[in-house]
């Protein structure tokens, strides 16, 4: 039986880095409530990307809640079908309607053009995804936000590394939210980050995300909990550290793919100009769903993991509405397979899996 293959692992750091956190953390015996490591970890962050205001909260879910709820938005979100179920389950869980919009075939990413004509009174903001971690067109969204007075939030989960225009990509928009689950490029096995520039915002974020704790008896506006632990802040702690060779790793792994896929019938996406790509992803766009579940059932008998990433479609959700409206999203997801990618990966591997893709 030949070894399996996964879609994505997991980075883990030398455990003795990690351990001699844990020594400290038992001295203090302050584990949560936002300690010295998860403060020591904020301004890693903001000092390493180079943003002015960054929380770090238990997930990168709750991150886009306490957004909405931050920028204080009302009645309709318009937002892609094209990304993972929280960017929708989000929206719904606090009570706003998403209104599903079509992406660019070439980028995957909500396509501008057709946003103007989805906004209604209502519409209070504008909730993209940087697809793969590749950024939106941030200029045209920006223009129509400011044209209709709506707040744009970036589900920036799959960002981490990636710059625009020589900035970090979280760097737009009123607020960009990013998850550091433990498949994440960087991640803190369980956590994410709130990002703004407005000192006023944070403030008021990290009231939302204690309780709306403003001292110990006292309580400004309705808060949850989105705190983040010592335990959780010491793995991102450390695995900053490995977090250059990571990002140069993939773009090594990623090399390799497009060398040995490229006489094969398959595409991926365009990425923005003036992007520097984090390689958070390995997409291809088969011509066909019947190629896709081909090659994808040869890939599963050899024992190697690829996911259908993202598929279904959101608008297809049973709790929204909108479904077939988004023929664009509708044809991506069904012939779009995520190839397995993350650290470890070798380039045998790659070749393996890419000589099984070509004999389909
Ligand atoms: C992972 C992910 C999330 C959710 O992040 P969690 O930390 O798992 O809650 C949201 N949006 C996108 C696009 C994601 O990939």
């Amino acid at each position: 039986m030949e070894d399996k293959i996964p879609v994505t692992q997991p980075f883990l750091p030398p455990r003795e880095e990690y351990e001699s956190f844990l020594a400290d953390i038992w001295d203090r015996n302050w584990l949560t409530n936002n300690g010295p490591l998860v403060q020591e970890l904020e301004g890693k962050l903001m000092n390493y990307l180079g943003v002015e205001e960054l929380s770090l909260v238990s997930n990168g879910t709750i991150a886009l809640q306490i957004a909405m709820k931050a920028l204080d938005l009302q009645g309709e979100i318009i937002t892609t079908p094209f990304s993972y179920v929280a960017t929708t389950s989000s929206i719904v869980w606090e009570n706003y309607t998403p209104v599903f919009v079509d992406i660019d075939p070439n980028t995957f990413n909500l396509d501008p053009q057709k946003i103007e004509e989805a906004i209604t009174p209502q519409t209070s903001a504008i909730i993209a995804t940087h697809v793969y971690g590749n950024p939106c067109d941030i200029e045209s969204i920006q223009a129509i936000a400011d044209r209709h007075g709506l707040k744009v939030i970036y589900d920036a989960a799959h960002c981490f590394g990636t710059k625009y225009k020589g900035q970090s990509i979280f760097n737009f928009g009123d607020i960009s939210t990013c998850s550091f689950h433990a498949t994440k490029l960087f991640h803190t096995v369980e956590g994410g980050a709130i990002v703004t520039d407005n000192p006023d915002l944070r403030q008021k974020i990290n009231l939302m995300r204690n309780f709306g704790h403003d001292g110990l008896n006292n309580f400004t506006g309705v808060g949850i909990n989105g705190k983040n632990s010592e335990l959780h802040a010491a793995m991102g702690l450390v695995n900053l550290r490995y977090i250059d060779s990571v990002l140069a790793q993939r773009k090594e792994l990623s090399k390799f793919y497009d060398h040995y896929l490229k006489d094969v019938d398959v595409s991926k996406p365009s990425i923005q100009s003036h992007a520097e790509y984090n390689f958070s992803y390995y997409p291809v766009l088969f011509n066909s769903e019947e190629q896709l579940t081909k090659v994808q059932a040869r890939l599963t008998k050899a024992n190697i993991q690829t996911r259908r990433y993202f598929y279904p479609l959101l608008s297809d959700l049973d709790y929204v509405d909108g479904k077939n409206a988004t023929p664009v999203a509708n044809r991506i997801s069904k012939q779009i397979l995520c190839l397995p990618f993350y650290h470890e990966l070798s380039e045998k591997t790659i070749g393996k899996i890419c000589k099984i893709i070509k004999s389909v």
